[in-house]
């Protein structure tokens, strides 16, 4: 299908877990350039000319309002700027008239500067019309400056589906200075993001015996140990060396854990109740890593009462404990969610429960009675020696 001078293609990639001995595979690791550092925009211009002169740059109307005086490093290189919002949300009507403005901007190269959606919209933009793409993140909420993936949803914010990219980025842009005019919340909703690949990859992929996913397990590991360790003391301390170990741990580390491990790392049941939940409309307040937090909590109390599993038990006890430190929500009213109806809880959770849904790769069944009830309970107490006992395929074990 041809739309303007767009070409559609929609090309899902195998994932390694699909992998056989003959099958032909693709990976998408990192972006081809990264450039870091506080100011690392201003000197992004010659990089930038390098993959085109007409840049479309896409973001959020707020953010291109107020990121007009910073266009000057693509001023400097005689570039041809224009801009288009992504507005509503990060949906197929948009993508279409984004398309629109590719079109009538002759673009050559698509930028993509704001939160997870406004990248997402950059990047899925530029698969779309075969051009290059650059990300620019705004804040440290999210990994999809990294990442070949886009979300898509609708108009109206709910989650959709996710679209495979062919590659990451052709130019990541991760300007310190840009990041720590983000409002603090931010960082912490990168963090609930970033920490959540460990609890996801340790069930889907822990048991792997795939060189790569075996990697990208362990990164998770390390991952989640960096956060729990630094994140305290970075949120106390914006723009200090332990702030910036955050920042690239939260957009960085957690890219390249995506890369590596492919989809069969990338999520479970945490994401899966995210995408419940932003189909209520009181949800969208609260961010993307906000709701993949709580979705942890609701993982893990899935695995505490279906499974049984002490280790989770405990994972979430030392979980609340962070989450309290840093600012991070624990159950559904911390989400703004304390007043939605049961028809509303119900609809998330099967949602959530959906046929396709990454949920079903815990390695047990879960039906929306029990994932509600998992989502009403996510700080109770362990209740030591009333679970059974001798089953845990997971790998919370530090
Ligand atoms: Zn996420």
């Amino acid at each position: 299908m041809v739309v303007g001078s767009c070409e559609l293609l929609y090309m899902p990639h195998p994932s390694l877990s699909s992998q056989t001995a003959n099958s032909l595979f693709c990976l998408t690791v990192a972006p081809s350039q990264v450039l870091q550092g506080f100011a690392a925009w201003q000197q992004a211009g010659v990089a930038i000319a390098r993959l085109g002169q007409r840049p479309l740059i896409v973001g959020g109307s707020h953010t291109l309002e107020l990121m007009q005086p910073q266009w000057q490093p693509l001023l400097e290189q005689q570039l041809q700027i224009s801009q288009a919002a992504y507005t509503p949300d990060c949906s197929e009507n948009t993508l279409a008239s984004l398309r629109d403005a590719v079109t009538a901007h002759q673009a050559d190269v698509i930028i993509g500067v704001g939160g997870g959606k406004a990248l997402d919209a950059a990047k899925l933009l530029a698969y779309q019309c075969q051009l290059p793409v650059v990300t620019v993140p705004t804040s440290a909420a999210t990994c999809a400056a990294w990442t070949a993936l886009s979300n898509i949803y609708s108009d109206q914010g709910g989650f959709l589906y996710d679209v495979p990219l062919q590659k990451c980025p052709d130019l990541l842009v991760l300007d310190y200075a840009l990041i720590q005019t983000a409002p603090q919340r931010t960082l912490v909703a990168g963090i609930g993001d970033a920490i959540a690949k460990w609890y996801e990859a340790s069930v889907s992929s822990g048991s792997s015996e795939q060189t790569l996913i075996i990697a990208a397990v362990q990164q998770a590991r390390v991952l989640r140990d960096i956060l729990l360790q630094k994140s305290a003391a970075a949120l106390q301390e914006p723009g200090s060396a332990v702030w910036r170990e955050v920042v690239d741990a939260t957009v960085l580390l957690a890219g390249v854990i995506g890369g590596l491990g492919g989809a069969q790392c990338r999520t479970v049941a945490t994401h899966a109740v995210h995408n419940g939940l932003t189909h209520i409309p009181a949800s969208h307040q609260a961010l993307h890593g906000e709701k993949v937090a709580y979705g942890i909590l609701v993982q893990l109390r899935l695995e505490e009462m279906v499974q049984g599993n002490q280790l989770a038990a405990s994972a979430r006890q030392q979980l609340l404990k962070f989450y309290a430190e840093i600012g991070l929500p624990q159950t559904l009213d911390a989400l703004g969610l304390g007043n939605i109806t049961l028809a509303e809880l119900r609809q998330a959770a099967e949602i959530a429960c959906d046929q396709k849904s990454d949920l079903h790769r815990l390695p047990f069944r879960v039906v929306p009675d029990q994932l509600m009830a998992a989502m009403v309970s996510t700080t109770t107490p362990v209740e030591m020696g009333r679970q059974p006992v001798g089953i845990s395929s997971t790998n919370q074990e530090s």
